[in-house]
């Protein structure tokens, strides 16, 4: 699965991990339903942007990129994304893209104009398959990375150096310059997965130009279908526009942290629409999904502190059965996580009830444990339980014995054990769901 990847000329913002949620989505369900994942994530590291603002700094290109490569993997654990196997950066890679410019000439699908390569779309009849925007203008070329959605374009493969782009060139065969940004993604893609692979993936805006153009050219260089399965995120959407640096409509992950929400409701808040739905941001939604996101770690929580009584509930087993199949079906309908995430609150508030009976087994606890650590493993939005400290878990093992000591009726070392407690300034509550501690103030 290839995925396109940050450009690394900022930090991204809530809207870029909008949609790298749901590849962490895709990636971790399919690896749920047994199938073994490579996945590559490009960074784009050279592209029209990274230069301006290096440039604007005054510092290298790399130094300047690697700050912001290093803010994206620190946003990534955050929010409990999982590594790709591959991060291959565009500057790694220009041996690669310059052998794929010089095979699209060969090919006769690229021609040289003052030093730079252009495309030639009229060239390959499949152009506008994906996006359906239609290459009818013919001849007319485009030198900037980004461009109008409507318009089809002989697009730049290579890009001849002139002087905006000050100490950022190759020198190469296809020319002095440096690449222009649609090619690194077939170029890297193809080296890492192959010349056909399963999936590609990234954002709406990205069908046209940019994945129309992936594919003519992979398909041109190598005669072969470049990709079998294309899916696409829609947008993280504010006051119904897009969220973009360009409109200065942004929130990135750390404005939203200093604001004092935690990651895991973000992430809760990202997945809780269908990905192909557009997803409207307020800080109202975003209040909401923390208040979900802490009912459910609370819910884990209980779960973990549970004292097993002995009684086998049944119904427990019931409904971690119903919330897997639930599950499932949500998502082998196109990763339907809203329906995903409604069925595991609806087995949430079930066994929550079945816990206040008092009655239930260690199994029966385990069980419903299990089963939402499984439904995690795709969804990740539990926070991860912090190890507990040696002092705790002294005071467990001594709760414990004072437990044994208690059914053993043995009263004079249960109390010796409640005094030795106290004297370290823990107190013992016995209450119905079982002995609870707490540190004296
Ligand atoms: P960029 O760093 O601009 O190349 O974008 C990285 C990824 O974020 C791409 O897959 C984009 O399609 C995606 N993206 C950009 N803006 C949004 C948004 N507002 N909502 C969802 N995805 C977005
Ligand atoms: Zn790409």
């Amino acid at each position: 699965m290839y995925t396109c990847g940050p450009t690394i000329y900022d930090y991204a913002h809530i809207g870029n991990f909008r949609t790298f949620i749901f590849e962490d989505i895709l990636r971790r369900y399919l690896k749920f339903k047994g199938y073994s994942v490579t996945q590559v994530m490009n960074l784009t590291d050279v592209d029209d942007r990274t230069v301006k603002a290096s440039r604007k700094e005054g510092i290298k290109l790399r130094e300047y990129t690697e700050r912001y490569a290093k803010a994206f993997f620190e946003d990534l654990d955050a929010l409990n994304i999982e590594r790709a196997e591959y991060y291959p950066r565009a500057t790694e890679h220009i041996k690669e893209m310059t052998a794929l410019v010089k095979k699209l000439i060969d090919n006769g699908y690229a021609y040289e104009t003052a030093g730079s390569t252009y495309y030639d779309i009229s060239k390959f009849t499949g152009y506008g398959k994906l996006s359906g925007v239609a290459a009818s203008q013919q001849g007319i070329r485009v030198t900037a990375d980004e461009y109008g959605k409507d318009e089809a374009r002989d697009f730049a493969l290579w890009k001849t150096w002139d002087e905006d782009d000050g100490e950022v060139f190759w020198e190469t065969e296809v020319g002095k310059g440096r690449p222009g940004w649609h090619l690194e993604c077939s170029a890297m893609s193809m080296k890492y997965l192959g010349e056909t692979f399963d999936i590609h993936a990234g954002g709406v805006d990205l069908i046209f130009p940019h994945h129309e153009n992936e594919i003519a050219q992979s398909e041109a260089a190598t005669g072969k279908p470049f990709v079998k399965y294309w899916l696409h995120a829609e947008h993280l959407i504010v006051e119904g526009r897009k969220m973009s640096k360009s409109l200065g409509n942004f929130y990135t992950l750390r404005d939203l942290i200093q604001k004092g929400y935690d990651p895991t409701a973000i992430r809760y808040l990202l997945i809780s629409a269908h990905y192909r739905d557009q997803l409207n941001f307020t800080f109202k939604g975003l209040d909401q999904a923390s208040n979900t996101a802490t009912r459910l770690n609370e819910f884990h929580t209980r779960l973990q502190e549970a004292q097993n009584s002995t009684t086998h509930n049944p119904t427990i087993t019931t409904l971690t059965h119903k919330l897997l199949k639930n599950f499932d079906e949500a998502m082998d309908q196109d990763l339907n996580t809203p329906a995903a995430l409604a069925a595991l609150f609806e087995a949430v508030r079930d066994i929550n009830k079945e816990l206040d009976t008092g009655k239930y087994s260690r199994q029966d606890i385990q069980q419903a444990t299990d089963t939402l650590n499984k439904v995690n493993t795709v969804l990740g939005i539990l926070k991860p339980q912090a190890k507990p400290t040696t002092l705790e878990q002294e005071i467990l093992q001594l709760i414990h014995a004072r437990e044994d000591a208690r059914k053993r009726k043995d009263w004079t070392t249960a109390d010796k054990i409640r005094t030795q407690l106290q004297q370290k300034g823990i107190i013992l509550e016995d209450t119905p769901q079982g002995v609870k501690w707490r540190i004296k103030r």
